[in-house]
């Protein structure tokens, strides 16, 4: 991701500050944290600029398959929904699933038939040509590699997902091949929550679903413990239940920059590197961050501060005054 264009890196800048700034609106409104989660999602989601909604990656079969999931600390309340196809915002529709079913999790044509049943908006002409094209080039680089074997045994072997430069195969969460997009709030009742969403990984096979709507794995929050989402790659993340691991160690500790260091030397010691990041807030609105790839995008704004920070790169503080 080092490799991002200037105008990428713009966009994607912009794109984390204003996803920060829709959770702020709610929560300066005397919102909750669900609600603050939500919007800063769903403006990921409807950006185009990251993995999820607009953006979302594509299939082996060139389909947007796509996962997302919201958890409330309060009650432990639980929406998620998998392989979802063209809801326009699929966090929405996880919530939907929170609150008006018995369920926590739908998936594929039932969930899309409750999608229609609550009315809820489809994306047209999804996915775009543009992103059709960018599949077919992905795909044949991934055919050409992978010489005599199918695309699923290709992409297993190579370990990932192909990554935008020509003579490069990787797995980099946050680069040109976008990410999953996840929140987590605290409002000032005390409450937490976290939202995920993604397309999964690029070139997935149909019906693989990854760790995003996952309990435990994709997210976790839980009141007086706190809230973390993940990014990365699936496989190697619900295998560690890496969020659930998060809140776990901020429970013991209390701190949630430490929690996320932890959960990631987890993750590090089974998987080895480049497999993603976590972020989290603890129980009195602390946050923290890790990850063991090359960058993450992450945006911040608490009570009192002007305007959201961001910050993309390992080393790199917060753009803004904290
Ligand atoms: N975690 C997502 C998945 O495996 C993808 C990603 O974050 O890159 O579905």
């Amino acid at each position: 991701m080092r490799g991002m264009t200037p105008e990428r890196e713009t966009r994607y800048r912009d794109g984390l500050r204003s996803a920060a700034s829709a959770g702020r609106a709610i929560l300066e409104a005397g919102g909750s944290a669900m609600d603050a989660a939500i919007a800063a999602v769903v403006d990921m989601e409807n950006g185009g600029t990251f993995n999820a909604g607009l953006g979302s990656c594509l299939t082996s079969a060139g389909t947007v398959e796509m996962d997302a999931a919201v958890m409330r600390g309060s009650d432990r309340g639980i929406g998620a929904v998998a392989s979802i196809t063209s809801v326009a915002n699929p966090v929405e529709l996880s919530r939907a699933v929170m609150d008006r079913t018995p369920h926590c999790m739908l998936a594929a044509d039932g969930a899309l038939a409750f999608a229609r049943e609550q009315g809820f908006a489809l994306r047209e002409n999804f996915p775009p040509p543009s992103r059709l094209a960018e599949w077919e080039g992905k795909r044949a680089r991934l055919k050409a590699r992978a010489a005599g074997k199918t695309l699923e045994q290709g992409l297993a072997e190579l370990g990932g997902v192909l990554g935008d430069q020509e003579d490069e195969v990787r797995h980099d969460p946050v680069g040109d091949d976008h990410d999953t997009v996840g929140a987590v709030a605290f409002d000032s009742a005390g409450g937490v929550a976290a939202a995920v969403s993604t397309g999964g990984i690029w070139l997935k096979m149909p019906g693989r679903v990854g760790d995003s709507p996952l309990p435990g794995a994709g997210f976790w929050a839980v009141d007086a413990a706190g809230a973390s989402v993940a990014t990365g790659t699936g496989e190697s993340l619900m295998r560690v239940m890496i969020c659930k691991h998060v809140i776990d160690r901020i429970e013991s500790h209390g701190d949630p920059e430490r929690a996320c260091q932890e959960a990631v030397e987890l993750l590090e010691k089974h998987f080895g590197p480049n497999q993603g990041g976590v972020i989290a807030v603890g129980p009195r609105g602390g946050l923290g961050w890790a990850i063991n790839t090359n960058g993450m995008g992450r945006s911040m704004w608490r009570g009192g501060m002007k305007d959201a920070a961001v910050a993309v790169w390992p080393d790199e503080d917060w753009d803004r005054a904290r």
